[in-house]
């Protein structure tokens, strides 16, 4: 089993990433922003709860978010083989449950893949795909606040995969299949 979290801020390119990932290592995707985008255009009570924080640029509370997230691991039997961990941990708190969840599977987070993108830029490109995706926080008022958000909450935990030993810093800025080509070559160690 190989677990890899791709981590980054809003618009650093996760998504994209992940999806090449998928076809080169064959793990299963967990994207936490798209599962909660489902249960929103499913209109579930789970997706109003999601679209109240959504909305805002505000993180889901973490014990819903790592509920789902275990629920989601357990009801999959995809994900025996690995996964790629996409917009998740977004805290320490989260980090913590990631571990301890894993670890009940005999299984750990073996490596983490930082795309690392200046503010401008991600702002950027935030605008423009807010213009085709709709996605009802792609607006610059939220983006501001997505990015403070993540600033505070998500971004120390480039210091905790780094101090484990787990992190790889990616520049993400650039063509998609140079991008892609340094997170091959990077991970290649880690992978047995
Ligand atoms: P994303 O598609 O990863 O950019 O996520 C979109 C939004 O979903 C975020 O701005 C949060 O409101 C929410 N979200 C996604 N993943 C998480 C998470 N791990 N913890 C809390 N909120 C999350």
């Amino acid at each position: 089993m190989y677990n890899l979290v791709v981590f980054g801020a809003p618009g650093s390119g996760k998504g994209t990433q992940s999806a090449r990932l998928i076809d080169e290592y064959g793990l299963y995707h967990i994207s936490t922003g798209e599962l909660l985008r489902d249960h929103i255009a499913r209109d579930t009570d789970l997706g109003r709860i999601a679209n109240e924080y959504i909305s805002k640029g505000q993180l889901i509370p973490d014990q819903l978010m790592i509920d789902i997230l275990e629920h989601t691991i357990e009801n999959n039997p995809d994900t025996a083989n690995g996964v790629i961990f996409d917009g998740f941990p977004r805290t320490i708190e989260q980090a913590h449950a990631l571990d301890k969840m894993l670890a009940k599977r005999g299984a750990k987070v073996d490596a983490v893949v930082g795309l690392e993108v200046a503010d401008e830029e991600l702002i950027d490109r935030l605008i423009k795909r807010g213009l085709e995706s709709h996605r009802s926080d792609d607006n610059p008022e939220t983006i501001q606040n997505r990015l403070k958000v993540y600033n505070s909450q998500t971004a120390p935990l480039r210091d905790f995969y780094t101090q484990a030993g787990k992190y790889h810093a990616i520049e993400g800025s650039g063509a998609v299949e140079d991008i892609f080509h340094s997170i091959r070559e990077s991970l290649r160690p880690t992978r047995s």
